[in-house]
């Protein structure tokens, strides 16, 4: 016989979502902290002055991956302020794409045919060292309601536009509530047929992938398809798993975006483990990205001759399937560029 006592309560574990809100507060924020929780405290006389300008940001979840007392870990390298990033470097600037501007603006960026990206959210949970975004820390305006008609005003008059892509920022930092107002404004957009959804969360804050969420991806009657951006294997444990099953479950194609970066995966061995363990969660590479030319991220860059025989490699020791395009996104062309 199992007694309780008074007002004890038992919750199935099965049940159980944790508030991934609540998570995304719980974030390390503090460089030092961050680098005690990892034994490394001795790195702290290298930290930047106020985090470079780029305040640091990590979910702990994505923090219990790190390897404790590894100062070169990948995990670690894509979020920790270094020195470095106080460089100038002729060619990086803060504008790399050269529309990112525009882009925070107006809302809508449609440069290539049949798709039209919108900026749903400036928000991430992770805050990657690498990324343009530490050079625009645009508000979440966008994701007011007169934003959208806006943006999917644009859209009802182009007839041409078939997918429809949510970008930021992230777009899985709004919630669901929000996410379901956006998706009902196109059920009066006939001709577009597919919702594309670039996305780090899954892998950052897997638990962000809820039961609300995947119960509003399952019921849009449209093609579906996530894209995650992981760098390295050591980003997916079992919670990053689930998440991409969850995806899977609610119809979503998964594929991946990477960026390739110096001392974190320029290595053929590197990349090949990170292909087989997309593969293993259900996921396809899709595109590996040259690194755009921000100020601060220029020591993460590999040159295009490295680049081209990394990708050599890959194709040596991969199905083709598991190998990732080679692209650069160059301003005013008509399609990211492949090297
Ligand atoms: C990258 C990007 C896309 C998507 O390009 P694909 O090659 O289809 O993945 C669409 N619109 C804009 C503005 C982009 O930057
Ligand atoms: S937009 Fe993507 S790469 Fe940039 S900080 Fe957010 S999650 Fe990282």
């Amino acid at each position: 016989m199992i007694t309780a006592s008074p007002g004890a309560r038992t919750t199935p574990a099965t049940t159980h979502q944790a508030d991934w809100r609540q998570l995304w507060r719980e974030a390390i924020t503090d460089a030092n902290a961050l680098l005690a929780m990892l034994g490394l405290e001795h790195l702290a006389s290298r930290l930047p002055a106020d985090d470079a300008g780029f305040a640091l940001r990590v979910p702990r979840g994505f923090v219990s991956r790190m390897r404790p007392g590894d100062a070169r870990d990948p995990l670690l390298l894509q979020v920790l302020p270094q020195l470095a990033e106080l460089d100038q470097v002729p060619g990086f600037s803060t504008d790399a794409v050269g529309d990112m501007a525009a882009r925070s603006a107006q809302g809508v960026l449609h440069k290539y045919d049949g798709r039209a990206l919108l900026i749903a959210s400036g928000s991430c949970a992770i805050n990657c060292r690498y990324c343009f975004r530490r050079h625009f820390p645009y508000g979440d305006e966008m994701a007011a309601a007169g934003q959208w008609r806006k943006a999917l005003e644009h859209v009802r008059q182009d007839t041409s536009i078939r997918e429809l892509i949510l970008s930021g920022g992230d777009p899985l930092s709004l919630a669901t509530a929000k996410l379901e107002e956006l998706t009902q404004g196109l059920a009066e957009l006939p001709h577009v047929i597919r919702l594309r959804i670039h996305t780090r969360l899954p892998v950052v804050l897997p638990e962000r992938i809820d039961t609300a969420f995947q119960r509003w991806l399952a019921d849009l009657p449209l093609q579906k398809v996530v894209v995650l951006h992981a760098n390295h294997a050591n980003e997916f444990d079992p919670g990053v798993d689930a998440a991409c099953a969850r995806l899977r479950d609610a119809g979503a194609t998964l594929l991946n975006q990477s960026v390739l970066l110096a001392g974190i995966n320029d290595d053929a061995e590197i990349l090949a483990a990170l292909s087989e363990r997309l593969f293993a969660a259900g996921v396809l590479p899709y595109y590996l990205h040259q690194l755009d030319r921000v100020q601060g991220a220029a020591h993460f860059e590999v040159d295009d001759t490295r680049a081209l025989a990394l990708l050599e490699a890959l194709r040596q020791r991969l199905p083709g399937f598991l190998v990732p395009k080679l692209v650069r996104e160059v301003g005013g062309e008509a399609s990211k560029r492949p090297l």
